[in-house]
């Protein structure tokens, strides 16, 4: 009887791919997840150092992120969030700003007293009195806060801070991307970030146990070389074997699926290519605090980081063996120069970074430098992107999608992914009751 259910294949194991395997095992389908690395987690992913799992890329949560809190809560980690208000700073020349005050703006050396009051005045504008984003996806950001914040402002605040990170195609993003981004950041008084005890690799580990637990099938070290449709199932190719499934949700990045891609699958795909952002990191572990902030942007022109991020503002010590982690960042495209500086070249410059934040820091301080890459982290989203974005079923085929290519305008996160994977995972459940009814279902005829 159990081989009769209909048999999803999910492809990535990332957020998005745990949390379809999981809505739809509770939903009563037959699952099996099929991931390339060694790991769970996708860009949530971690390493050991020491006995110690620590993020490749800083990751924390907000306590507005309304999919991600009721998850954690499902799975019992909620009791495990630590929270602590942040704070945010800006180097500027050669000294760190504070900036989360009305009065640290006012003292802020980058922009003339004028800069500095037309920026409290637009910040506060689009706080109050923008609640209603209409308009804003066929306008350029960077058009948009030219309009509120004047030319100085722009200048010398977000153009560089886009280009940080989008890149030289900044000027295509959306306004509506902005708004977005601003309330979910500021939407409270106080800026509180939160970090489960055990970190993200907690989270994955909970959601496979819950899989497995549930009679989901996981395979890691398996990754998918292509993926065709037909009118009654669709079809993996998997270490040189086709598999055979009722439903596909693929959660990997866009410019992947279109590798993969065959026959419809690949006819189905949005024909104008993303264009996607990497980026390139360096975690500088450190025996002492460096900085006051969490989150730093740096707006200098060749410098050789865009941010850094000190997580164990966040992340207790405790659970990286006393060490401060520190993440100097550059969002870039893959194949990039940027991007393809060796491993050594980017040590080398976060070393040469660390006195800028902290005149009092010694060489001593680094136990050690490791240095990530990634290619696909965010699409450079265009212009009228919000009726463009690719919808959960690609076209009449038998592959759904929920991918970080449908994150926009929200911002790319763990807790946007599990709304979109709910969702995914939703469409499959009632297009096999309703809409495959009078097909011949794959599990039928193949044995998967
Ligand atoms: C530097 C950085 C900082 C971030 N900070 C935060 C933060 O503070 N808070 C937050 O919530 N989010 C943050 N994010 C965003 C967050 O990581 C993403 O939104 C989220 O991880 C996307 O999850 P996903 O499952 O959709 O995609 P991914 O995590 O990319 O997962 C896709 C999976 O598919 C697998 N895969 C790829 N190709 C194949 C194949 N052919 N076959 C099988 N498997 C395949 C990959 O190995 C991967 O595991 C950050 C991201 C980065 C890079």
């Amino acid at each position: 009887m159990t081989n009769l259910k209909p048999h999803v294949v999910v492809l990535g194991g990332g957020i998005s791919g745990l949390v379809s395997a999981l809505r739809l095992l509770q939903s009563g389908h037959r699952v099996t997840l099929l991931e390339e690395s060694d790991q769970l987690g996708g860009l949530g992913g971690t390493f050991e150092h020491e006995g110690f799992v620590m993020e490749k890329f800083y990751h924390v949560m907000l306590n507005t992120d309304s999919n991600l809190l009721p998850l954690l809560k499902e799975l019992n980690l909620h009791r495990d969030i630590r929270w602590k208000e942040t704070k945010m700073g800006f180097l500027h020349g050669k000294r760190l700003f504070p900036f989360n005050t009305p009065m640290d703006l006012l003292k802020f050396g980058g922009l003339s007293i004028a800069g500095r009051l037309r920026t409290a005045i637009g910040a506060a504008y689009i706080a109050k009195f923008l609640d209603n984003p209409k308009g804003l996806d066929s306008i350029s950001a960077i058009e948009w806060l030219e309009g509120i914040f004047g030319e100085e402002v722009s200048a010398r605040l977000w153009r560089p801070l886009l280009r940080a990170k989008f890149g030289d195609l900044y000027e295509s993003v959306p306004a509506y991307w902005f708004w977005s981004r601003m309330r979910r950041e500021k939407s409270g008084a106080k800026e509180v970030k939160g970090y489960v005890k055990g970190g993200y690799r907690r989270i994955a580990d909970r959601l496979e146990t819950e899989i497995r637990r549930l009679g989901g099938v996981i395979r890691k070290r398996t990754p998918v070389y292509a993926v065709q449709d037909s009118p009654w199932d669709i079809q993996v190719q998997v270490a040189g074997k086709w598999e055979s499934y009722d439903a596909a949700i693929s959660t990997v990045p866009m410019p992947i699926l279109a590798k993969i891609a065959r026959g419809r699958v690949e006819s189905s795909l949005p024909s104008k290519a993303l264009v996607y952002q990497g980026v390139v990191n360096a975690v500088v572990l450190l025996k002492n605090r460096l900085q006051p902030n969490y989150w730093n942007a740096i707006v200098k022109k060749d410098y050789p980081f865009q941010g850094l991020v000190e997580t164990t503002h966040v992340v207790p010590v405790t659970q990286t063996g006393g060490r401060h982690l520190v993440y100097l960042l550059n969002y870039c495209q893959a194949g990039s120069e940027t991007y393809n500086q060796t491993d050594g070249d980017i040590r080398f410059q976060a070393l040469k970074c660390m006195k800028d934040f902290n005149p009092r820091f010694q060489a001593d301080w680094v136990e050690d430098i490791k240095v990530f890459r990634t290619p696909y982290v965010e699409a450079v989203w265009p212009l009228g992107y919000k009726n463009n974005k690719p919808r959960i079923r690609l076209g009449d085929t038998r592959l759904y999608l929920a991918n970080t290519a449908q994150c926009y305008p929200d911002v790319n996160s763990w807790n946007t992914m599990v709304g979109i994977a709910n969702d995914a995972a939703g469409r499959v459940e009632f297009d096999i009751a309703n809409v495959y009814k009078k097909e011949p279902a794959a599990s039928m005829a193949t044995s998967a």
